[in-house]
């Protein structure tokens, strides 16, 4: 067994497997040079320095695990179960693919001092110190990233101007009345956020933007997005979708045999939406490698389909997503957007299909539940914030 990645998803598919009973060999490669780590606490703890690190609590010489750490991944020879990596040739019976993602670039700032990203433990260690002298900092991109960065970056002390190319904060993510009164966080932080901007260029000192106006800038920081880090299976048989994503099945299977991919790297097909999905969240992160490990193993009950979720810190509150809204035919609000805690529901002919919860950990959890569930819903009991969700059935 060979995992290509040593990210959350490929860690979990070794720890799946041996939770399983696998007892033959496995062998774990990733590029960096780091201890297998966690992503999230990247824009949080480990960039403020009140962590050190985020390294995976797993033994993997108890577990069996082999690691190579170091060691690019470069392609991959299906018809003769081969790997290529940098030290040589690896044969493989299973493979896993799990190389996740890589952020998008700003064109252009490739190699430009002071442009950093936030996706490797590197770039944190880089960024760390830049937070520590209390820079003027201008933050590309109003996403997740974006706004957890910018967040850390106020905690610390920084200047910071939110260059955002769309009208609102999150538009690729949320509708435009929801990340609204998103877009008053980054105030009430003291941070500047210019949307429908876009950066000119990236000068010494200074970033210029669309509009000729030059943002003083002693460090800028890209959160403009990431792509599945698939450039290696370029010219295999691995089928790729549009956005670079390997093709998997639902039960995580790619177009070669005894091939799988989890993870940010791999899209799936959602029989609860009825679409395929690319999340690029931690918890698919974990669900999925349990479906590829149970899949390996012959459980052929194992199929993959997540009610997808994720979390962010962010400016001080708890942000938790629970879902896909696309498609849905009604928007609700539970609370007052301008209020520390409130939900928004997105139903699809009366049943829950997604829920955003600002502070209200407890709908998130029981909205989970009911979207898992598909129960159908009563729209007037539902808009009630002080009614908890469970009681809101039809
Ligand atoms: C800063 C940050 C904060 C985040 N915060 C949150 C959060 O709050 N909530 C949330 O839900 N999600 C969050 N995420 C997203 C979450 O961390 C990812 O969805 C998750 O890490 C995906 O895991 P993965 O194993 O698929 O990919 P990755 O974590 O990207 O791991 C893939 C690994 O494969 C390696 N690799 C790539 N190419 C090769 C190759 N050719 N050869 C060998 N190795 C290779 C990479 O170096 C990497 O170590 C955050 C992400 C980042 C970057």
């Amino acid at each position: 067994m060979v995992v290509a990645g040593a990210g959350m998803a490929g860690v979990q598919t070794a720890v799946a497997l041996r939770e399983k009973g696998f007892t033959g060999a496995i062998t774990l490669i990733g590029a960096e040079p780091h201890q297998p780590y966690d992503r999230p606490p990247l824009s949080k703890a480990v960039l403020l320095g009140t962590a050190e690190g985020s390294a995976f609590d797993v033994d993997f010489e108890t577990l069996g695990v082999e690691l190579r750490l170091g060691c690019e991944v470069l392609g991959v020879r299906t018809p003769d179960r081969v790997l290529d990596t940098e030290t040589g040739p690896v044969p493989y019976d299973v493979l896993v693919l799990a190389t996740g993602a890589e952020p998008l670039r700003l064109p252009g700032t490739e190699g430009v001092p002071g442009v950093h990203l936030l996706r490797t433990l590197d770039d944190a260690e880089r960024l760390r110190p830049v937070l520590a002298r209390r820079h003027d900092i201008v933050v590309v991109g109003a996403g997740w990233i974006g706004a957890e960065f910018t967040t850390a970056a106020r905690e610390a002390g920084c200047a910071v101007t939110v260059v955002e190319v769309a009208e609102r904060p999150l538009a690729g993510a949320l509708p435009a009345e929801v990340a609204a009164p998103m877009a008053a966080w980054y105030a009430d932080s003291g941070a500047v956020l210019r949307t429908g901007t876009r950066v000119e260029r990236v000068e010494p000192g200074a970033v210029v933007l669309d509009d000729g106006t030059r943002v003083p800038a002693g460090a800028v920081v890209v959160g403009i997005g990431a792509r599945p880090a698939t450039s290696w299976l370029t010219g295999s048989d691995i089928a790729l979708g549009a956005h670079g994503e390997v093709l998997a099945d639902d039960r995580l299977r790619t177009s070669a045999p005894d091939v799988y991919a989890v993870g940010d790297c791999a899209s799936f097909p959602s029989g609860r939406y009825g679409e395929r999905l690319l999340v690029h969240h931690w918890d698919n992160a974990l669900q999925g490698p349990r479906t590829v490990a149970a899949d390996i193993l012959g459980e052929t009950t194992a199929r993959y389909d997540p009610v997808p979720y994720f979390w962010s810190e962010q400016f001080g509150r708890f942000v938790q997503y629970a879902g896909h809204h696309p498609g849905a035919d009604t928007l609700l609000w539970r609370g007052d957007p301008a209020g520390p805690a409130w939900s928004v529901c997105w139903l699809r002919e009366g049943r829950l299909a997604a829920l955003l919860a600002v502070g209200r950990p407890r709908d998130l959890a029981q909205g989970r539940r009911l979207i898992e569930a598909g129960t159908p819903l009563d729209a007037s009991l539902l808009a009630d914030p002080a009614r908890p969700l469970k009681a809101a059935t039809a």
